[in-house]
């Protein structure tokens, strides 16, 4: 960092007028060193921050940029819907042209709900699977992340064990736990919610296998309870009509977000024909659901992801870092491990029970120009080229050496 940081400046300011600096994931005292809070602008892969540093973004926002920053198709199609109106008394025509493109992509979609974050769509599905079995018990797997309110908060500070009272966990991929859990459930169960695989904060990812998505199908249909699947995460970076589509197993009710509309602010709910009755019962809204200029911003993603095969085109570059590292940790003598879907990779070391060597590793990386996290998984999007892949492989190298030189 320069000797005078605006980075650190502001995070000194911010101290006195933010609890803890800032709330949240984003918060960047959770990050090894040397990584900024502030950023002032981004292109591309590329993100800049206050200080003048350019990296290679692995973040992606942690998700919502999919076609890359500041995309011109996107950001076109933005300003001419903000040109017209956003925050009207009502939405604008692009609500139904979306919500059309919505269920016409989605095959398990027959009609769909806008809000503007993940936690919205996974609060109303809940709550659309519970008014439409009229029962209580929802099954969580223990560890996975739905979003920040009480009844799913990582933290319990301020949460009443009433918030929580209906909720029984289920260990993911696990059949027997998921039976267990189902049977406690007995008659009163409402939903099953799982996220379309294993991307729990600080730990390995687990793809989910074909046999367990499939005995939670049979289970859901067995009971008749809606299964929901949190594709918040996933969404649109696995595949564009659910990332459950490659198992061949579909949700009754989907939430999605982040990477809806390449970074405006949109959430969006899917659901089967059954449960379009309660869908229409539950109140569902916010003072900003209707705009429409992150509509517009999600029609043209939506279209640009279609248009390019975006999925593809991450996987590719996904596995070209995933190869590169693998490549790179072998010549260093390094053991890692590389798990997730390639567009959505993480990378951690083995012995690394303290994250000395994933810190590390991240905040060399860093310096020599490469945003990756050692811990939650990162995000590809379209924007990541070969040669970016490669200038991040150089950078990743100094990684390695600096975990090559610890004890
Ligand atoms: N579900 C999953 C799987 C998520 O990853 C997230 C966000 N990280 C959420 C729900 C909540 O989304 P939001 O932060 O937009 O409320």
């Amino acid at each position: 960092l320069p000797n005078h940081s605006l980075d650190a400046e502001l995070r000194a300011r911010a101290r006195l007028v933010i609890p803890g600096g800032l709330w949240g994931h984003l918060n960047a005292a959770r990050l090894p060193e040397g990584y900024p809070q502030y950023f002032a602008s981004a292109e591309g892969c590329r993100l800049r921050d206050v200080d003048g540093r350019e990296f290679i973004d692995f973040m992606c926002s942690w998700g919502p940029v999919v076609l890359g920053h500041h995309h011109p198709v996107v950001e076109a199609a933005a300003r001419e819907q903000a040109a017209l109106g956003d925050c009207m008394n009502g939405p604008a025509p692009v609500l139904v042209e979306l919500a059309e493109l919505l269920v016409g992509l989605i095959p398990h979609a027959d009609w769909c709900l806008l809000a503007k974050n993940g936690t919205d769509a996974t609060t109303a599905c809940v709550t659309i699977a519970r008014a439409a079995t009229g029962r209580r018990k929802l099954l969580v797997a223990r560890g996975s992340y739905h979003g920040a309110v009480p009844w799913c908060s990582p933290s319990v500070a301020g949460v009443t064990a009433e918030d929580r009272a209906h909720l029984i966990s289920f260990d993911y991929n696990d059949a027997a736990s998921l039976d267990a859990a189902l049977a406690e459930a007995g008659s009163d169960l409402a939903a099953v919610i799982v996220t379309p695989f294993r991307h729990d904060f600080g730990r390995d990812q687990e793809l989910a296998t074909a046999s367990f998505a499939r005995h939670l199908r049979e289970a859901c249909d067995a009971a008749g309870a809606a299964l929901i699947l949190d594709d918040v995460r996933a969404g649109f970076r696995l595949h564009l009509g659910g990332s459950w589509e490659p198992l061949g197993v579909r949700p009754d009710l989907a939430a999605y977000s982040k990477a809806i509309a390449n970074g405006h602010p949109l959430a969006a709910i899917t659901g089967a024909e059954r449960f379009r009755e309660a869908a229409t019962e539950v109140y569902t809204t916010g003072s900003f659901w209707c705009g429409a200029v992150p509509m517009a911003a999600a029609v043209a993603t939506l279209r640009e992801l279609r248009r390019i095969d975006g999925p593809a085109r991450m996987r590719a570059m996904g596995e070209r870092l995933r190869d590169g590292l693998d490549h790179l940790a072998r010549r260093h003598g390094l053991a890692v491990r590389q798990t997730g879907p390639a567009q959505m990779p993480l990378m951690t070391f083995a012995d690394d029970a303290d994250w000395r060597k994933g810190d590390g590793f991240c905040a060399e990386a860093l310096r020599h120009g490469a945003y990756f996290h050692p811990r939650h998984n990162m995000f590809l999007s379209c924007a990541h080229g070969e040669a970016d892949i490669d200038r991040a492989l150089e950078a990743a190298d100094a990684g390695f050496r600096a975990v090559r030189r610890m004890d």
